[in-house]
């Protein structure tokens, strides 16, 4: 945080910091929340580990059957014909069977009862022929473990089952379950505060009048918020006025982990968000060479961190995921790697592109011709149309230096959904 105030940009890069400077300066700049709480584990979710959770028993606790059927001794079936076995019980899930298997018997077994003593495979109740009286034809050969789930297999007794710094999704939380873990350390959520800034903005419900606009950003941002986990503070909006900002600022600055505006930070005359934070705290930087979004402030206000987004929709959302959202996982105490995750897919069609800023295209994922995965655009790519997300699956990454793309080139693409919600 120590560029003086006032350089331009981001010090000697006139057309703003690289993306990879600017995310790395921002991580440098954000340590992970010192506060924990124990939650149970139904409020776990989402939350991140502040403990590293040791296996305290084997997962499985025991040797046991991966299919219904029957157990054997693998010496008994040790060749190609079939072989008749004396069937001599039977053990459900929740049983267990204390009397050893002697040569020439089989016990019948359900899906993850624990395997008798003297056993050391399972055969497939579908290939076995059950006779007359006890007996059950077995066919042959049958190999030591077959179809047996080892004991501590999943985790073992004494193993780190979850480090600290994971984000506990629903198997996260499933294997808490299995340990039998009822509460767990978390690291404390942080307060993030957002506020919109512009005079142009009306407020919901009425109708805008001229030159007026409804908020969109502070929605956006919110729900990306609390979809994230922080606790998200609506701190509303406020006009172009660099004193009333930064008033807001620096009451914010109080008790907020980290504080978002957006809109007020391009070099309009109207561009009140750098003086107000040059006034209530510092900037580190204000552009990154990014499209959209190349305007954004980056610094401290009080004891939050601070980021100021551009007016844009398209570019508050692209510079939130890009460079808030990592900021914010790290402050949540998340360990790892923080970035988007990023795959390599063919681009359908032409791209557009002008070398110099990296630019965050709104894609559309699709199988090509021959099966592969290819992207597409979703057509004008206005950095004022939210609706290029709506259509969105993914955000083509144009790497800086990169001009036009031809079809059939690969692109990277970040997705903007996973399989879970
Ligand atoms: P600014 O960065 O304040 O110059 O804003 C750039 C553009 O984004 C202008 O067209 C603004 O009207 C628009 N804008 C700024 N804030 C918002 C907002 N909260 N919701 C929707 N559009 C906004
Ligand atoms: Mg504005």
């Amino acid at each position: 945080m120590s560029e003086a105030k006032g350089t331009a940009a981001g010090g000697h890069h006139a057309g703003g910091l690289p993306l990879s400077e600017a995310r790395r300066r921002i991580l440098d700049e954000v340590a992970p929340l010192i506060g924990q709480e124990r939650v149970a584990l139904g409020n776990a979710l989402g939350r991140v580990l502040a403990e590293n959770i040791h296996a305290p028993l084997d997962v499985p606790g025991a040797d046991n059957a991966a299919m219904d059927g029957y157990a054997v001794r693998s010496v008994d079936v040790p060749g190609e014909g079939a072989v008749p076995l004396r069937e001599v019980g039977c053990v459900l899930a929740g049983q267990a069977r204390q009397q050893p298997l002697a040569a020439g018997e089989c016990v019948r077994i359900m899906t993850g009862a624990p395997v008798p003593p003297g056993a050391d495979a399972v055969v497939m109740q579908e290939q076995v022929e059950r006779m007359e009286g006890a007996e059950v034809v077995v066919p042959g050969p049958v190999a030591a473990g077959t179809n047996i789930r080892r004991a501590g297999e999943d985790l073992a007794a004494g193993s780190v089952a979850l480090g600290a710094g994971r984000r506990l999704r629903p198997q996260e939380v499933g294997v808490l379950g299995s340990l039998g873990c009822v509460e767990v350390a978390v690291h404390r959520r942080p307060v993030v505060a957002f506020l919109s800034t512009g005079d142009e903005l009306c407020a919901p419900g009425q109708t805008p009048g001229p030159g007026q606009i409804h908020d969109s950003n502070r929605h956006l941002i919110g729900a990306a918020l609390r979809r994230l986990g922080v606790e998200a503070l609506d701190a509303g909006v406020i006009g172009d006025d660099v004193g009333a900002l930064k008033a807001a600022l620096s009451e914010l600055g109080c008790y907020a982990d980290a504080v978002i505006t957006t809109g007020g930070v391009s070099v309009g005359e109207a561009d009140t968000v750098k003086d107000a934070v040059d006034c209530a705290g510092d900037v580190a930087f204000w552009r990154v060479a990014v499209r959209p979004g190349r305007p954004l402030a980056f610094g401290r206000v009080g004891q939050s961190v601070f980021f100021g987004l551009p007016g844009n929709p398209v570019s508050a959302a692209a510079t939130f995921y890009q460079l808030v959202q990592p900021a914010l996982r790290r402050l949540m105490g998340e360990a790892g790697t923080l970035q988007p995750v990023q795959l390599p897919v063919i681009a359908a069609e032409r791209l557009r592109k002008r070398p110099g800023r990296t630019e965050f295209q709104r894609g559309i994922l699709e199988p090509g011709a021959d099966g592969a995965v290819q992207v597409r655009s979703t057509g004008a790519q206005g950095s004022g149309m939210l609706t290029s997300l709506v259509h969105a699956d993914c955000l083509i990454v144009l790497e800086a230096e990169r001009g036009d793309v031809a079809a059939g080139e690969t692109v990277q693409v970040q997705p903007l959904e996973g399989l879970q919600r």
